[in-house]
């Protein structure tokens, strides 16, 4: 689950808030495109989720961890409940494909063993199954884009948030790239997508949430398309913003408050499809 509550961000030396009162509930398992032009705030939203920023004001829960209790040493926890995958793929250049998966495992404390049952996997599901042994640049950009997604799945987090996967590709890689976040979602991965592509969106049928100018102003719950005209020549464009979100908000006091855990367990031996459909 993913929960933002009346959230804010304005930045040091900015008149104009990045994000203003935006209320959004995102229901495990769900599948959401977040649309918007440049400078509308996607951005500024993504690193709220991944802690990068902090919010001005509002509240902000994932995967059952307040932010509000979370300190930055734990960040790498959040990891185990939040997978981010970027559109410039951040990958180390100089490890492997296998090692850019596996490093992710390491720092978790992993163990070797482990390690080299999960790995294979993972790149199965992604199909990179024949790459582990190929260093980044000699992947094409889709290729990469799997590792980074094979990556931030390494850890099995409930929710997977992809900022402009497919911003660095064709459209035909694009497609490929989608059509994987839609199996991970099939396996019940929460997936929160940022995308200006048009074409992706409308195809998906899936929820869409449009910010304008640090608004959210439209939540097309289902089916929704991209659509970026604003209010001005869509009235009923305002419709479901904050949309019963007063009993959302309780959510967030009720809501069992998860303390980051170090535990990084890996049911053994069992196929990455069961291991991903089990979350
Ligand atoms: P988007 O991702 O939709 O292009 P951003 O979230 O990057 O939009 O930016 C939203 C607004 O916040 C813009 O007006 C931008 O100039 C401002 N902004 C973004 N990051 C910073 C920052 N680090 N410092 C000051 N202003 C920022």
């Amino acid at each position: 689950m993913i929960l933002l509550d009346r959230v804010t961000k304005v930045y040091p030396g900015d008149r104009t808030p990045a994000l203003l009162d935006v209320s959004l509930h995102v229901e495990p398992r769900e599948f959401m495109f977040l649309v918007g032009k440049s400078g509308a705030g996607e951005s500024t939203l993504i690193k709220m989720l991944t802690y990068e920023e902090r919010p001005t004001r509002g509240k902000i829960m994932v995967g059952g961890i307040d932010y509000d209790d979370l300190r930055r040493k734990h960040i790498p926890h959040l990891r185990q409940r939040l997978g981010v995958v970027y559109q410039d793929f951040k990958l180390l250049p100089h490890r492997t494909v296998y090692e850019n998966v596996a490093f992710a495992l390491e720092i978790a404390g992993v163990s070797t063993r482990e390690i080299q049952r999960t790995v294979p996997k993972i790149l199965e599901l992604v199909g990179l199954q024949d790459k582990g042994h190929k260093f980044p640049d000699e992947l094409s950009g889709g290729e990469r884009q799997r590792v980074s997604i094979a990556r931030s799945m390494a850890r099995q987090p409930k929710i997977l948030i992809a900022d402009e996967p497919t911003g660095n590709l064709d459209p035909e890689t694009s497609w490929g790239i989608v059509r994987l976040l839609e199996q991970i979602n099939g396996f019940g991965t929460t997936i929160l997508v940022t995308t200006h592509d048009e074409k992706i969106v409308n195809m998906l049928k899936k929820r869409v949430v449009t910010l304008k100018d640090g608004r959210m102003v439209e939540d097309q719950k289902k089916a929704g398309k991209y659509e970026l005209g604003g209010e001005a020549q869509k009235p009923r464009a305002v419709r479901s913003v904050g949309h019963d979100f007063s009993a959302k908000v309780s959510d967030v006091s009720k809501a069992r408050v998860v303390k980051p855990s170090v535990s990084t367990a890996t049911p053994k031996n069992r196929p990455v499809r069961k291991v991903i459909k089990r979350i």
